[in-house]
């Protein structure tokens, strides 16, 4: 052990678990890539007055999670602790929204950060597969997303997920509810921060976890009855599409979400393996953002999905990724072989089959080890007598059967017998 730890909250994805990562955000890109989103990578940190703008300064994420600092030349950034405003403020910036150009589809993977308190689910640097379809106002697009994350996790192997929809009206009719809403509140016996914030965002106390304030909240006045005539409508045509497309979903009037830049369409998908952190992705309609950091009004759609939070749905579940193994063929090079095997090694490498030697002198019980903990299905094993005879021997690992073939033509046999 050196004399340092990973800082509290993180986590090293290692072998042979950081393939599974792999495997996820592979899978949750290839419906993306196979449906006209374009990727897109943005800094890991941002002015910092992005994220309080844009994402709301009432916001856990702003207020108490962000990862703010000072540079030496006296900027002011913040690590970034979602990607839909750097992703917004990236398009705009290369000016990606000309007209007849929209919408703009994006995707994007990386690294988030937010000062949590570290429990599963939740740490304080996490990783994300995202999609943003920036700039039109269309049910269909609203669908789509919600249809491509449920093929994302069903091609995982994922079935005890939910995905949980709601509407949270538009600048017209959400300000009637946000009222309604609030003197509901007033009424209730709520500490002192819950009271603040149904001040300043009273939509997000009904996300409040607690099982004091979720009884309180019984009888409160939901979006739906508030709703205005084009958000109802909006929102039906949304519904229908999902519907006909066989994905099934849930009604959630409750569903708020921690962002104050959310509008109309909102979703959550949340797996019921996970204990109290079950959300593994969630996302919505965002059409005020653009406005709020500086941009042309530009309604937008758009979800992120946890890649750590999947993979721990994964286990749950009990699913078993079917990963092909990361070697196919394992070379043991014995006396004088060593130079042959390795331009061996090479010349399958560049054939495209993946191949690996046994490295630092070993012999043949040791090198064997190796290949047998390679996953290799092949083991290519040669001596000097074996060489002076123009061959090397050619071992199946998992009948145990091995054969002479000419060093030649063993590069062709392997990508026959593998192919
Ligand atoms: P939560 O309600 O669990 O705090 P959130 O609403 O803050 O989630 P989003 O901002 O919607 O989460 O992020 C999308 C997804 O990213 C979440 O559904 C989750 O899978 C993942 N995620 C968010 N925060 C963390 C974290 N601290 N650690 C691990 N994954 C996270
Ligand atoms: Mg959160």
């Amino acid at each position: 052990m050196s004399t340092f730890k990973a800082p509290k909250g993180t986590y090293d994805l290692i072998p042979p678990v950081s393939v599974k990562f792999l495997a996820v955000r592979e899978a949750i890109a290839a419906p993306l890539r196979n449906s006209g989103y374009g990727y897109i990578e943005t800094p890991g940190f941002e002015d910092v007055g992005l994220f309080a703008r844009g994402v709301g300064e009432s916001t856990d994420i702003v207020s108490k999670e962000m990862y703010a600092f000072e540079t030496k030349g006296g900027d002011q950034l913040a690590l970034r602790p979602e990607g839909t405003a750097s992703v917004l403020r990236a398009a705009l910036e290369a000016s990606l929204h000309k007209k007849g150009n929209l919408p703009v589809k994006l995707w994007y993977s990386g690294s988030y950060y937010r000062y949590e308190r570290p429990q599963a689910g939740r740490y304080r640097h996490f990783s994300q597969v995202g999609a943003e379809a920036i700039g039109a106002e269309d049910p269909a697009l609203d669908a789509e997303l919600i249809i491509l994350a449920d093929q994302a996790y069903r091609s995982l192997g994922l079935r005890n997920f939910r995905i949980l929809l709601n509407s949270l009206g538009d600048k017209e009719c959400r300000p009637v509810y946000r009222e309604a809403l609030q003197s509901f509140l007033s009424g209730l016996d709520l500490d002192a921060e819950t009271v603040r914030r149904a001040e300043i965002n009273p939509l997000r106390v009904l996300d409040d976890k607690r099982a004091d304030v979720q009884k309180q909240l019984v009888g409160a006045p939901v979006l739906r009855d508030y709703l205005c005539d084009a958000c109802k409508q909006y929102h039906e045509e949304v519904r229908a599409l999902i519907t006909a497309a066989g994905v099934a979903f849930e009604d959630d009037e409750k569903l708020v979400r921690g962002l104050d830049y959310y509008t109309r369409t909102t979703f959550e998908f949340v797996h019921d393996g996970l204990g109290s952190q079950s959300a593994v992705g969630g996302g919505g309609r965002y059409d005020g953002l653009s406005e709020m950091i500086g941009g042309p009004a530009l309604p937008s759609v758009g979800w992120a999905l946890g890649v750590d939070r999947t993979v721990l749905a994964l286990e749950a579940e009990g699913v078993e990724l079917d990963i092909p193994a990361a070697t196919s063929v394992f070379a043991v090079a014995l006396g004088e072989a060593k130079p042959v095997l390795f331009g061996l090694v090479t010349e399958l490498r560049r054939a495209g089959v993946a191949a690996d030697i046994s490295y630092g002198g070993k012999g043949l019980k040791g090198a064997m080890k190796d290949a047998n903990r390679s996953g290799a299905r092949f083991a290519i094993v040669a001596g000097d007598r074996d060489l002076a005879e123009g061959v090397v021997q050619l071992k199946d690992l998992e009948s145990g059967e091995q054969n002479p073939v000419a060093v030649t033509e063993v590069v062709e046999v392997l990508r026959a017998q593998l192919a």
